[in-house]
């Protein structure tokens, strides 16, 4: 049985100030409730991680190399080592304004995998390819080039999140999310097997709040949400939180 999770993006939002809405988040949070992790800019890992008991904290991109002269750019094992034990990898937004291909972000994956962070690998389609009958290709495509081998249920989470939906306030319906979060769970569990398959966290990601993720998260093979702009708000959150669980 997958837990559910709660996964707050907070993108480039957030000063030290904003550490109050982690602490009452925290608050709301225990054993009955579902997984919840909040993935905090950079500078923030390091505090939100002391105050966050039951919340995991993530970081939201790493460089594939381990170390090295990359100036600006932030490790796996940075990450882990400021207190993150997940990390999202190939969000449409780095994917659209850093250019961030597939094979990038496999990359990307196995670093996080050697680092020993979770990896949150983002998919979706844009507007163009759904009116044009073509989500299934793209997300069949991105999930095999994005993912590397060796993946488990402990090591790997999908965030299905159309484009389309990121901070538009639309949504697809519930038959086309339960549609794509059907076909991959079909491809993780051919391509990794039964047991590994079926152990994947799959999340839904885009424009989820308050008042749909309650539907949202009973739909098929969604096993929780990737929540942007709801999650910097801990009122908005929390009723996310208490939806999903
Ligand atoms: C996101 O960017 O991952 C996201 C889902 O954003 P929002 O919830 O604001 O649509």
């Amino acid at each position: 049985m997958r837990k559910k999770l709660a996964a707050g993006n907070w993108k480039m939002n957030g000063l030290h100030g904003n550490l109050q809405e982690i602490k009452n988040i925290s608050e709301a949070v225990n054993a009955d409730t579902c997984d919840v992790l909040i993935c905090t800019p950079s500078t923030l890992i390091h505090s939100a991680s002391d105050i966050s008991n039951d919340i995991a904290i993530g970081g939201q991109d790493c460089h594939y190399n381990a170390s090295g002269a990359h100036t600006g750019e932030i490790s796996a094992e940075m990450l882990a080592d400021s207190g993150a034990s997940y990390v999202i990898l190939g969000h449409s937004e780095r994917r659209q304004d850093f250019s961030e291909t597939d094979a990038m972000v496999r990359d990307k994956t196995k670093a996080a995998w050697a680092a020993g962070l979770t990896a949150i690998v983002c998919i979706g389609e844009s507007l163009a390819q759904r009116e044009a009958s073509n989500t299934i290709d793209i997300i069949g495509g991105q999930l095999a080039a994005s993912v590397p081998d060796k993946a488990t249920g402990d090591n790997l989470v999908i965030a299905y999140e159309p484009i389309w939906a990121i901070g538009s306030g639309l949504t697809p319906t519930l038959d086309q999310i339960g549609e794509v979060h059907d076909y991959i769970r079909t491809r993780l569990e051919r391509r990794f097997g039964t047991g590994v398959g079926r152990s994947v966290r799959i999340l839904y990601g885009g424009s989820m709040n308050p008042k749909n993720a309650a539907d949202i998260g009973q739909v098929s093979n969604v096993d929780g949400g990737l929540i942007g702009g709801a999650s910097l708000k801990s009122d908005d959150f929390t009723l996310i939180i208490k939806a999903l669980s």
